[in-house]
């Protein structure tokens, strides 16, 4: 109404932002329809032993190359899942991923699992361990070259349903990660009966870690843990040597980050792999003797 500037002001605000997640849902459904995805593609950021700084898999993040920049995957998964078009942006992860392992098994490429991310919205239908299980068996890929990461908090609202389908993927040798672990509502009774076989430590605990005897109290507790409960426990946002260090005093087994790599298209990745999966050069020297 006239007169009352702050709630005109806002009412705009929130009708611009409406109008602008319609017209990146629109354009999300026009790239779906495409053969390849347009403008979408993964990228894959490597996840290296904690000690060998060897690959051990590689986590795959969509990327939207839009003309006017890159729109982030925060702001576009949000969208699809408001809008629904998440189910279809999900197969269209999974083919993509499949798709991928199966061209990296071709060139001799083994033993290297792509994790996918499932958001809350995807898994509430459970069909989608289904479509990931069929997938896996057309392109002739096997559980252990696919796992999947969810948050704590879309385990725990899972329902019968879903956490049978997970169980089943589970016993059937798919990696299951619980991604972001310590932000979501961490209950710990859900520790005992979920299938999962790794813990990711939230990059927020580990950016502070050197500083924060907090944050590095929360790594190690989540480390032991882990480890007692019999996951493997994987650090992500680790940017450098000092996070690095005391992410192997607490023998967490992966780490992934910029300090070793960024997400990197699927060429970038192969290309490292077929050259020997090497440390990369800046790690590259006497090894760290300490055992
Ligand atoms: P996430 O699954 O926790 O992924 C890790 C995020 O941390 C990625 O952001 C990655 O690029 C970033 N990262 C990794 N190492 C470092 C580091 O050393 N420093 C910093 N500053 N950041 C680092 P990204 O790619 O922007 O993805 C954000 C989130 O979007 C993901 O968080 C995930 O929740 C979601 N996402 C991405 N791709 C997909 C997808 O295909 N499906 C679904 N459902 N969600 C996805
Ligand atoms: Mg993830
Ligand atoms: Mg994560
Ligand atoms: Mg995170």
């Amino acid at each position: 109404q006239a007169g009352r500037d702050g709630y005109q002001f806002f009412n705009q605000e929130v009708r611009n932002e409406m109008l602008h997640q319609h017209h990146l849902a629109g354009r999300l459904q026009a790239l779906l329809n495409q053969d390849g995805g347009g403008e979408l593609s993964l990228h894959y950021q490597p996840q290296v032993a904690a000690r060998s700084e060897r690959i051990e898999s590689v986590e795959a993040l969509m990327r939207w190359h839009a003309p006017e920049g890159n729109i982030p995957p925060s702001d576009f998964i949000k969208v699809a899942e408001r809008t629904n078009l998440i189910e279809r942006l999900g197969d269209w992860v999974i083919r993509q991923a499949c798709r991928q392992q199966a061209e990296w098994h071709a060139l001799g490429l083994k033993g290297y699992r792509i994790d996918i991310n499932i958001s809350g919205r995807q898994a509430t239908n459970s069909d989608v361990f289904q479509r990931l299980e069929d997938c896996v068996a057309e392109y002739g890929l096997t559980p252990r070259d696919i796992g999947i990461e969810l948050t704590e908090n879309v385990l725990l609202e899972a329902d019968v349903k879903v956490r049978d389908s997970l169980r089943a993927l589970h016993d059937r040798g798919y990696k299951i990660a619980i991604d972001d672990f310590g932000t979501g509502y961490s209950s710990m009774s859900y520790l005992k009966m979920l299938p999962v076989t790794a813990l990711k430590i939230d990059r927020s605990f580990v950016t502070e870690c050197a500083h924060e005897p907090k944050d590095r109290a929360i790594m190690e507790a989540t480390v032991f843990l882990g480890h007692r409960l019999g996951l493997e426990v994987v650090a992500e946002g680790v940017e450098n040597i000092e996070q690095l260090e005391l992410l192997r005093e607490m023998r967490c087994d992966l780490i992934q980050g910029y300090y070793f790599y960024k997400p990197m298209a699927a060429t970038d990745i192969q290309r490292l792999l077929l050259g020997g999966n090497n440390p990369p050069s800046h790690r590259v020297s006497t090894g760290h003797g300490e055992n």
